[in-house]
Formats: C-alpha cells, structure tokens, sequence
C-alpha cells in the first residue's frame, strides 16, 4: 500500500458527495470570550498595527490580563475608557476618541496603522467607529491608515474577532488583474508555521503565496478572479465571503491539523495548481512520514479515549477529526459556538455518521451531559474547565490551541501532544 493512499488504514480522500450532517441546536447561557481576545495573536502577527479597544473598564482589564504574558514586549494595544458620561450621552464620545488617538500618535510618531476595535459598550450606545475610521483617515491624510472592527461579545465567540478584523481588510486589499493564479492562504498562523508553509508551496512549485493577514499591512496581498483562497482557519466565514464578493475561489479542503489534514489542505492547493500527483507525493513524503511517527507516539495514549468538545475556539470540529481519525480517540460529542457549512464541508465528510454535533450552548445542560457521560477529557473553555477538575474530570482549554503552533506536519505530534497532557497528569496524580 502507498505512503499517500492510507494513513494507519484510514483512507485519505474526503468523501466524494457532501455528507447531509444537521447539527442540533441549542441556545442559552453561553461560556466563551468576546472577540477582543483575539487582539492577542492578531498584534503579535501584524506587527505595525496598534489595536486601540473603545470599550469599558472590564474590556481593558481582560485586554490586560489576557495579555500579560507580553509584558516585556512593547505593547501595540490600548483601551479608550468609555466612561458614564459618555454612556448615558452626555460626552461627544467621537471628540473623546480624537483625543486619545491624538495622544498615541504624539507618543508614538512612527505608527501606521491603527485598528479601532468595538465592544459590547461601544456596540450598546451605537458609537460608529466605521465612521470614525473615515473621518480619522481623512484627517490624519494617509499619514497613518486607520481601520475598524467589532471585537464586542454580545453573541460572538472569541475567534470571531479575528474574522471580523481580516474582513475589514478585504476593501483595501489591491485589485489583482494579473491572469496568473495567486494562492492566498487567509487565517492567522504563528510565523513559523507560515515559513514551513511557504517552503512546501515552493517546492510543489506554487511560488505566488500570499498570507492574510500579512506581517505587514503596508503588504495587503491583492486579490482577484485568479486568487486561490485557501483558509488556514475554520471561522472565517465572513473573510471568506468578502474574498468570494472581490472574485476569489474558495478550495474546499479539511483544515491543516494532523497529518491527514495538512496533507489534503496541500493536495487541494496542489490540485488547483495542477501540480503532479507524483511532485506532490515526491514534496510531501518527508514531513508525512515524521508527522507520522511523531503521532504514533502520542496515538498510544489517546487512543480508545472519549471525548467530548464544548462549544468555545470553533476548532472543534477539525480539532475533533483529528482525535478520532489519526489518534483513535471516540467523539462523545461536539459542541460549537456556530456552524458553518460552506467553510466545513470537507471537515464534515471526515467525521464519522453517526457523531452528534451541537450548534449554539446551554451551558448547564452541556454541563449535565458532559457529568453523565464522565468523558476521559473534555475540550472547553477556561472557565468551565476549572469547576470540571475540581469533580474530577480532565480537561483541556481550548484557547490554548489558539496560542500554540498546531498547524502542519511538523506540529502534528505536538498537537497531539497537547491533548495527552492533562491523561498524564492524571496518571502521575494517581500514582
Ligand atoms: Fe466584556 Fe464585552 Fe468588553 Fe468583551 S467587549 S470585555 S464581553 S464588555
């Protein structure tokens, strides 16, 4: 049997119809953060950005907190505090806004590029910062670009900051009327897993690689009718459908997590580059093979365990797919904050027919499920988890994978890895 035609027996091809999978739905008490969270990877990604929160005191305490961890680093992000004054109407909050902008670009003369970022309270009292954005544009003359999206949570999940912000790119990525096919790999990667990504592209041949977001917004890639989209992030429905609007083609691919879903995320771009099945089983073998042998390792205590995903990053469902088919783990359930087909279709087709995905949350009824079900780990957020552990389940915080290097063959057995840890604490409690 060849390398390329099975991993562990599991074949690699996604099935060739679209699978007819309906999500149950539920709505209620939710547990998850608001989009601002993701100014954390988003700043350490496109690093000549300023991300300006408007929003309260509790926004700026979570953007601090969150962020603590970048204390030594310069930090490119700040809160302008709406206070009551200009909650109850009182204050021109736009003249306030002028002022603090004012007063960052006075301290740092050098900046470029400034996101103004909504939230729940800003959202609450209808502050328009897209017109904001406008106006400061105009005002500062293209001396600095300013940009605006919603990190708010009031019915969003954390990861959705990001989509929200890289759709707001899209009108200003340049036009592309070239007739040459460009790849454009949209979602946030940690910058050496873009390398390695770049160095497999150039090797199969793809040479026209853009990353969205870039590390610098003086380079937004162009798009056009020639632009390959192929999304390195499973929440992203929004950016997509911008990209799709301005002529893009999105390529249906799983995610790249795992083995199996770097290789078909590869093959899908390979495919629409016509790059030869033997270039890319030539390009692909190396890394395939260590992908391998790295998750053989962890597979051994993974496997046969039960799992179950509470809806929190929207990496469930690929992260899911990757327990059950290169770790050998049984999906008890997936959760997840929301459902979107177009940008899921071949993560779909890989799960098994009978896996019970749920759509939306009921926090205590998830809650009841997940106690009956005494999974041996449970995938949630970081305020869920802690109560879970105190009555004796293991647990693992999804927004962890978020900050992690994950994607692509080389990370495969870390990713595992990462699901393993909390068994082994476990076990070496018990001893
Ligand atoms: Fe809280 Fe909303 Fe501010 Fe997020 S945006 S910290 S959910 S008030």
């Amino acid at each position: 049997m060849s390398d390329m035609a099975s991993f562990n027996n599991i074949p690699l091809e996604t099935h060739s119809a679209p699978r007819d999978l309906t999500p149950l739905q539920e709505n209620g008490e939710r547990a998850v953060f608001c989009g601002l969270t993701s100014i954390i990877w988003l700043h350490r990604k496109i690093q000549d950005a300023f991300f300006l929160v408007v929003g309260s005191r509790t926004c700026a305490h979570l953007i601090q907190s969150a962020a603590g961890v970048m204390i030594f680093a310069e930090p490119r992000f700040a809160t302008a505090i709406l206070q009551e004054r200009d909650l109850a109407g009182l204050a021109d909050c736009h003249e306030e806004l002028d002022r603090v902008v004012a007063q960052i670009l006075q301290r740092r003369p050098q900046l470029r590029n400034l996101f103004l970022v909504g939230s729940c309270p800003s959202e609450v009292i209808k502050l328009d910062l897209e017109n904001a954005a406008q106006r400061l544009n105009s005002q500062y003359g293209g001396r600095v670009r300013f940009f605006d999206y919603s990190g708010s949570g009031i019915e969003t999940t954390f990861t959705q900051g990001e989509d929200s912000c890289l759709s707001r790119l899209v009108p200003f990525m340049p036009t592309d009327s070239s007739q040459e096919p460009r790849l454009l790999v949209a979602g946030t990667l940690p910058d050496i897993v873009e390398d390695q990504f770049k160095r497999l592209f150039s090797e199969l041949g793809i040479e026209t690689v853009d990353f969205l977001p870039a590390r610098s917004l003086d380079e937004l890639p162009p798009v056009g009718k020639q632009t390959q989209l192929l999304l390195a992030q499973p929440y992203l429905g929004q950016t997509a459908r911008a990209l799709i609007g301005r002529g893009a083609s999105l390529l249906q691919a799983p995610y790249p997590l795992g083995a199996e879903g770097t290789l078909q995320w590869l093959r899908a771009a390979a495919r629409s580059f016509s790059v030869s099945e033997e270039r890319f089983e030539q390009v692909t073998r190396a890394p395939l093979a260590r992908a391998r042998h790295a998750l053989a390792l962890q597979r051994k205590r993974l496997e046969g365990k039960r799992v179950c995903f509470l809806p929190d990053s929207q990496l469930e469902i690929p992260l899911a797919r990757f327990l059950q088919r290169e770790c050998g783990a049984e999906l008890l359930e997936i959760g997840t904050p929301y459902f979107d087909r177009q940008i899921l279709e071949s993560e779909i087709n890989l799960l098994p027919e009978d896996t019970r995905v749920v759509e939306g949350q009921q926090l205590n009824n998830q809650l009841d499920r997940v106690r009956a079900a005494q999974p041996d780990l449970t995938v949630c957020g970081l305020g869920i988890a802690n109560p879970l552990e105190a009555e004796g389940l293991r647990t693992k915080w999804s927004i962890e994978l978020m900050f992690s290097p994950i994607q692509g063959f080389e990370q495969a057995g870390d990713l595992a890895e990462l699901f393993c840890r909390p068994l082994v604490r476990n076990e070496r409690l018990a001893v």
